[in-house]
């Protein structure tokens, strides 16, 4: 028999993929964590249901979480990353060697030891002594902390659950404060195709704009979210992710990205006009 990893998409479209079997089902204190393997996509992890990473396109998603900020300010030395448990965004950080120090923020200890053990494509870095793991609410930790950080970056679940916190004006204030004066948050930012995802969107978009004095939206196309196209936000204090992108600095380092370029960079910001107007409207 045939088995399938269904998600509903919308109320009237949903997305499968061909399961070769299930490696493993754990239900921790925040989550049910599951991993698949398959051949179309590879391992998959899904939390509470809903896909997080797949072998095949996670690079994209991490690409661009990841290289965005850190080839708008080339002196990104000390960086905040929530959620973010199978590895992927923290690998990326770690390619470049003006990276010093990275506190990631977790709230599920399981979802990062089921990740060490079946997906260590992403989980690769997590050893890495530049890396200091927490497990603890996001929303707590970054209460704690003042203009210490060069870059935030929210690679969270989605708003409803252990990371509907990350979507709050108290947590975007919070992260304002913890950043110092030259700061950038990075944070994932759902859909607009489907209604409901594109209401959490405005709402994070708008709450984002009323604490930073730069607040941009870029997207990326992820074949296995939710209509296939993906958006992040980028808030700053100083730096502008297109005129103080210094095409030829970060070229000269030479990193090695399957997705991230710097031309694919400044087009990530030009934003279909359904997804302006949506933005605007608020
Ligand atoms: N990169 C993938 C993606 O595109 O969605 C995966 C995201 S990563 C697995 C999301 C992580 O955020 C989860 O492991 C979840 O446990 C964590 N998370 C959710 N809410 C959180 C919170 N309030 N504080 C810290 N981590 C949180």
């Amino acid at each position: 028999m045939d088995l399938w990893y269904t998600e509903q998409h919308s109320k009237y479209a949903q997305f499968s993929i061909k399961i070769d079997r299930q490696l493993a089902s754990v239900k921790s204190d925040f989550q049910r964590i599951d991993v698949f393997e398959s051949k179309g996509f590879g391992r998959i992890l899904t939390l509470d249901g809903y896909l997080m990473v797949t072998e095949k396109d996670e690079f994209i998603y991490h690409d661009m979480i990841t290289h965005i900020p850190m080839a708008t300010n080339p002196n990104i030395r000390k960086v905040l990353v929530i959620g973010a448990g199978d590895g992927g965004t923290v690998r990326e950080l770690l390619r470049y060697e003006t990276i010093e120090h990275i506190d990631m923020v977790e709230i599920d200890e399981d979802v990062v030891k089921v990740c060490k053990e079946f997906l260590p494509f992403t989980a690769c870095g997590l050893e890495d002594e530049r890396v200091h793991l927490y497990f603890e609410d996001g929303l707590k930790f970054v209460r704690r902390k003042e203009g210490e950080y060069d870059l935030i970056l929210v690679d969270s679940t989605d708003p409803f659950g252990p990371g509907e916190g990350l979507f709050t004006k108290e947590f975007y204030g919070n992260c304002y404060k913890a950043l110092n004066e030259t700061g950038i948050l990075v944070n994932q930012h759902e859909s607009v195709y489907y209604e409901s995802y594109a209401v959490s969107m405005k709402r994070a978009h708008q709450r984002i704009k009323e604490c930073f004095p730069i607040a941009k939206v870029y997207q990326a196309h992820i074949p296995t979210y939710p209509s296939g196209h993906w958006l992040f936000g980028f808030a700053s204090k100083k730096y502008d992710p297109i005129q103080d992108l210094d095409t030829g600095r970060w070229n000269e380092l030479g990193i090695k990205t399957k997705y991230y370029n710097t031309d694919l960079h400044i087009g990530a910001f030009a934003l279909p006009n359904y997804v302006k107007e949506q933005l605007e409207d608020e």
